[in-house]
């Protein structure tokens, strides 16, 4: 059993630059399957995730 609990008071930080993400950012890509978005660092612009649904990153 694993709890998901919400923290406001710490911020992530990125895997590829090592700072506190303060911001992410998203593009939407239009793909044959759908939209999907991608999310990266605001910092390095590397990309941390990519997800189908918008609002959730690393989902
Ligand atoms: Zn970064």
């Amino acid at each position: 059993m694993v709890e998901l609990k919400k923290k406001e008071d710490v911020s992530p930080v990125c895997p590829h630059c090592n700072t506190d993400i303060r911001e992410v950012w998203f593009n939407e890509l239009r793909t044959d399957f759908g939209r999907r978005y991608i999310y990266f660092c605001s910092k390095c612009k590397k990309v941390l995730g990519v997800t189908h649904r918008k609002g959730f990153w690393m989902g």
